[in-house]
């Protein structure tokens, strides 16, 4: 069948070509193919400007929540639009930073008390680290040597120069190493390739041991110990088992170092609760939220802290201990408002009660595709899912990077129009809340048969 060019897309492909530079993206390869270009969405599918429907099988990148569209939250930026764009934090307060800062810290674990907003998952990282490091400094008892920070292997938490210092994964770290400053790595909690060769759950838990070790031997010069709460998200949905974070939660405890949980990804609804910590009954010192917080409208994050970490800077002007940091569009107006809509959406339609179901179907059909001959592993949590393929199942051996089999899987799902993104060759699955049990059927059945094309089974 001949395909009629649209000649409006084709421009649009042409001026993208020339003048963008894509995140993540190998520029020649990109430039050498035909993108897809969106032009509006609607619930769980957007649409191209050839008028193409898609599901948006990764929610925008992990963001979008209730859809595209929602009219609460149209109608709540439209309306914020009518008082004012923006206006900033710095010596001023607006009204939906309070009230958004109000509703966090009733929804978020019980502790957390204080709001720090700022502008990406990346910035919110950045700060954690930053308030951590002060915080250490700054405490009735001064610590001046705990400086460190403890991260987990395969860890992601943004790509500003802090959040890359506590990065794990070599392809998107490696190269700016002579930049970073050091910090102590323990192991994943990763069952399908368990470096210690043990099973879940007669292995007690046993990766955290290494972590127990660095916080025994070095907890002087460690300030916090930072995680990405279930899911290693970027790291290919690596699911950490039951208990892992609880433990860890304990570990901090005993050593005396700060906790802070990453729920950029994970918080929001992903994981079947609203924060992912709530699943172990855990309260960080810190915790980090983005993505999800406006129902993936406006970029906008949120740094929370307990009293006790907010006390050591609670001070006047002559005792030097103010946290000397904030960005122009801190708490701006348009971003808190739909996050606002965003969380009465959460509420009024019951939102995390209603997942149940969606995340069981989701299973059932993960169950089918698990048993293909390349699936290695199809890991979930909640909404969030991971499928790792393998060019051989018993040995576990990957495939050669140069097959690019999850890009290539991607390119076949989206003929038949379902938008994901792969995070090497594990197909990740990561659904808008609002999905109906029917899209799920649509998004798992495009993957299972487009793994069949592209691994032959
Ligand atoms: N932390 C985690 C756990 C993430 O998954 C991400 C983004 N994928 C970030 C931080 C960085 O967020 P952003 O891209 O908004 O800077």
């Amino acid at each position: 069948m001949k395909i009629m060019k649209n000649e409006r897309t084709e421009n649009l492909r042409e001026l993208d070509r020339k003048y963008l530079w894509h995140p993540f993206t190998p520029m020649l390869d990109w430039i050498e193919s035909e993108p897809l270009i969106i032009e509006y969405g609607e619930g769980a599918y957007i649409y191209d400007t050839d008028g193409r429907r898609y599901l948006d099988g990764v929610s925008s990148l992990w963001v979008n929540t209730h859809g595209h569209r929602a009219a609460k939250i149209d109608a709540a930026i439209r309306g914020q639009l009518d008082r004012i764009a923006h206006s900033t934090l710095l010596g001023l307060g607006n009204v939906p930073s309070i009230e958004l800062a109000a509703r966090l810290v009733s929804l978020a674990p019980a502790g957390l008390s204080r709001v720090f907003y700022s502008d990406s998952g990346s910035t919110a990282v950045e700060i954690a680290l930053k308030i951590a490091f002060q915080r250490q400094r700054q405490r009735g008892e001064p610590h001046p040597s705990k400086v460190k920070f403890v991260t987990f292997v395969n860890a992601y938490h943004g790509d500003t120069i802090g959040s890359v210092s506590v990065g794990g994964i070599d392809l998107f770290h490696a190269m700016y190493k002579p930049l970073l400053f050091h910090s102590h790595k323990a192991p994943s909690p990763h069952c399908y390739r368990c470096h210690l060769g043990l099973k879940h759950p007669s292995c007690g838990i046993a990766c955290l041991d290494a972590l127990e070790d660095i916080l025994k031997e070095r907890s002087g010069e460690i300030a916090g110990v930072i995680i990405e709460p279930l899911v290693q998200g970027a790291a290919g949905m690596i699911t950490a088992p039951a208990g892992h974070l609880r433990r860890v939660r304990e570990l901090c405890n005993t050593y005396d170092v700060l906790m802070i949980a990453d729920e950029v990804a994970v918080g929001f609804g992903r994981t079947g609760r609203m924060f992912a910590c709530e699943h172990e009954g855990v309260t960080p010192d810190i915790m980090t939220l983005a993505k999800g917080i406006t129902g993936g409208y406006i970029p906008l994050a949120a740094t929370l802290v307990t009293d006790e970490v907010f006390s050591a800077f609670l001070s006047r002007y002559e005792e030097g201990k103010t946290f000397y940091h904030g960005h122009t569009y801190t708490g701006n107006p348009l971003a808190c408002a739909a996050a606002m809509a965003n969380l009465d959406i959460f509420k009024e339609d019951n939102v995390i009660e209603n997942l149940a179901p969606k995340i069981a179907r989701m299973t059932g059909r993960l169950k089918e595709i698990t048993g293909m001959d390349h699936v290695g592993d199809a890991r979930q949590r909640g909404m969030m899912a991971g499928i790792e393929l393998v060019s051989d199942k018993l040995s576990k051996e990957p495939y050669n990077i140069n097959q690019k089999v999850g890009v290539r899987v991607c390119m076949k799902t989206r003929e038949r129009g379902v938008i994901l993104r792969p995070l090497g060759d594990v197909v990740v699955l990561m659904p808008p809340l609002c999905v109906t049990a029917g899209q799920i059927d649509e998004l798992m059945e495009a993957v299972r048969l487009s793994i069949a094309e592209v691994c032959g089974s």
